[in-house]
Parts: structure tokens; C-alpha cells; sequence
């Protein structure tokens, strides 16, 4: 056997993605939560099924159904409502696509769906009705999308998302940025992630060597929506990412019963920069059928946002941003 290949050895991060939570009897259990709640989060778990990590559960309150990081995850008989203007694509991103896994909507940038997977199903997710099997950018080392690269020189910047990027092993991943060495006009490589976030042992000497290796500078866009999501296992990944050269932003989604007031959203901006993270976009949802109950109205996100730059340095306030389907880029709305 090769040294190193033992397959006893499992990546503590591995172990954390196969013991998740995915039973919803399970879930209320752990939380202390009413049985009432079972019946309805199994009906919305036959639809978009419950994937939520034990480090993310241990930052939850028991017995608070209301508790904005289980409201994240938990599904709810809301998402049975029908609402007009909620739909299965609501950014259009099947019109969207290239070559398979590559989608180019944004000028100089393009977006590779390196695989389906995530490591924790957010109910308000636009991909939850995502055609995955058909966006699979990661297939035979990256082939696809390494080639489309190179055949394109007007871009600069590669953007890793899924699904979720770092959900795929290290292997694959150290492959794709050694072939950015043979496309020298892409400049920055970008990776949009959540699984640092609710698995913060992701962030482990393997991750950092093929990050240490990129040939361009690294943008990470965490996406943390809640002050309570930050803990001291984070802070020092944010912090080993950050000793390896890595640039850290935020990208959070506005939702409602979650982040929706104004002292959340100042202790999120503040918890970011302790860990080292700059605020980035502030995301208006994006109307996807089961998720109407996370909407927050225009009026409301406005002047949540003035309420923001009136408290905190321009650098904390983030962009409130929405995605127009067909845009070459967000909307940005303050
Ligand atoms: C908005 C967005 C982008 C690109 O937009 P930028 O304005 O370049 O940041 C890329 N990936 C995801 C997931 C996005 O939401
Ligand atoms: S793509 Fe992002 S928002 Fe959607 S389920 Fe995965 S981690 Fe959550």
C-alpha cells in the first residue's frame, strides 16, 4: 500500500459529513424540540432532504424552535405554501450554462458548479431544485472546464461554487489549481463555501497546502449569516487562512426570522472582523418555491442597511445585492 492512502485513514472533516443529522425525529430530539414539529419536517424532507453537521447543531439553543441558525436548516410545513413569484430557477442559472459545470453569466468571471454535494441543506437554498447530476465541473480532473479556461481569454478570475467546492477531496481540488498554471490569464481564483463555516475542521494542513500552491491569489467568500454562527473553532480557521494568504469575505443572505433586525446584523459585521472576515454582499433571497417565508421586503432590507452605515465603518457595511436573472452582474440596491 502507498503510504498515506490508508483507507482507515478518514479526514476528521470526512468523519463530520457522514455522522450529519439527516433524520428529522433525530434533530428535534437532540434540540429538546415538540413532536408537533415532526410530521410537517418530514413532509418538506421528502421535497429537500435535512442535512445539518453535529458542529453546527452544538452552536443551536435547545428547546428554541425559534433559534435563527435551526431555523436555517429545520424544514417547515411553510415550505408547502405556493407563492407567486417563487419558482424552480429563480436566477435562471439553466439558461446559463457553457459547457458542463461552466456557467458564464458575470463579465470576466466565470462560475464553475464543481459538484452537488454541500455539507449542510440551507432551506433557503436557489439550488435546492438544481439539476446537480448535469453540473458536475469536478468530472475527469476538471477536464471541461480547464479547457473552456483556456479557450477563453477574455476571463481573469475563476469562481469555485457549487454545491459547495470544498465538500470535494483535497486530491481533486490541489488538481484543478495546479492546471490554473496552465491558463496564465486567470488571475484570481475565488471559492464560495459554506462548509468551513459549519465544519470548521475542513480547514486542516491539506486544504491549506493546495490553497499555499495556487499559482494566483485566493479569495474565500465564507457565507456566515448569523453572529452566533462564529465560534472559537472557526476563528482559528479563519485565522490559518488568513497566515496562508488567503483573502476572507462574507456573503450573507437576508432572511427573515434569522437576520432580519438591525442589532444582528451589527453583531454580524462585528463578529466577522474578529475572525478576520470583511463583510461583502448582504444577498436579498432569491425567490425560490419553498422559501417565501425567508423574504424580507425591499423597503425593509433599505432601511436596515441605512441603519448599518449609521452605526459601523463603510468597511463593515456590506453591499445589499440582488441577483436579476440574465444580469452580467448584482443589482446593487444601497
Ligand atoms: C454574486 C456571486 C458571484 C459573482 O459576483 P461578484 O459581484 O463578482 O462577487 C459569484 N458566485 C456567487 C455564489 C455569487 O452569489
Ligand atoms: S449551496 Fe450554499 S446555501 Fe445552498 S444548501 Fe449548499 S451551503 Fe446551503
Amino acid at each position: 500500500m502507498i503510504p498515506g492512502t490508508s483507507p482507515a485513514r478518514q479526514a476528521p472533516w470526512r468523519l463530520e459529513l457522514a455522522r450529519a443529522i439527516v433524520d428529522p425525529e433525530e434533530l428535534l430530539r437532540l434540540l429538546e424540540l415538540p413532536d408537533a414539529l415532526l410530521p410537517a419536517a418530514r413532509r418538506a424532507h421528502a421535497v429537500f432532504p435535512l442535512r445539518v453537521p453535529r458542529p453546527y447543531l452544538a452552536r443551536m439553543a435547545k428547546g428554541d424552535a425559534r433559534d435563527p441558525l435551526l431555523r436555517q436548516v429545520l424544514p417547515l410545513a411553510a415550505e408547502e405554501a405556493v407563492v407567486p413569484g417563487f419558482g424552480p430557477d429563480p436566477v435562471q442559472d439553466l439558461a446559463a450554462h457553457a459547457a458542463p459545470g461552466v456557467l458564464r453569466k458575470y463579465a470576466g468571471r466565470v462560475l464553475l458548479t464543481a459538484t452537488g454535494a454541500c455539507g449542510v441543506h440551507c432551506r433557503y437554498c436557489f439550488r435546492r431544485h438544481f439539476p446537480y447530476e448535469e453540473a458536475n465541473a469536478a468530472r475527469e480532473r476538471f477536464a471541461a472546464p480547464l479547457a473552456y479556461l483556456a479557450a477563453h481569454t477574455d476571463l481573469h478570475e475563476v469562481i469555485l461554487s457549487g454545491g459547495d467546492p470544498l465538500t470535494l477531496r483535497d486530491e481533486k481540488l490541489a488538481e484543478f489549481v495546479s492546471g490554473l498554471r496552465g491558463v496564465p490569464h486567470i488571475r484570481r481564483l475565488r471559492v464560495h463555501t459554506r462548509l468551513p463555516v459549519v465544519v470548521p475542521s475542513r480547514v486542516d494542513d491539506e486544504l491549506l497546502a493546495w490553497l499555499g500552491q495556487s499559482p494566483v491569489p485566493v479569495i474565500l467568500v465564507l457565507h456566515i449569516n448569523h453572529a452566533r454562527e462564529i465560534d472559537e473553532p472557526l476563528r482559528a480557521a479563519c485565522a490559518r487562512l488568513r497566515a496562508s494568504g488567503v483573502t476572507l469575505l462574507n456573503q450573507a443572505v437576508l432572511l427573515s426570522g434569522v437576520n432580519d433586525d438591525l442589532e444582528t446584523l451589527v453583531a454580524l459585521s462585528e463578529g466577522l472582523m474578529d475572525a478576520g472576515v470583511l463583510p461583502y454582499y448582504l444577498h436579498m433571497l432569491d425567490p425560490v418555491a419553498g422559501a417565501a417565508h425567508f423574504a424580507v421586503g425591499e423597503t425593509q432590507a433599505r432601511a436596515l442597511l441605512a441603519g448599518l452605515r449609521a452605526r459601523l465603518p463603510g468597511y463593515l457595511v456590506p453591499r445589499l445585492a440582488r441577483e436579476e436573472p440574465g444580469a452580467s452582474a448584482k443589482t446593487i440596491l444601497l
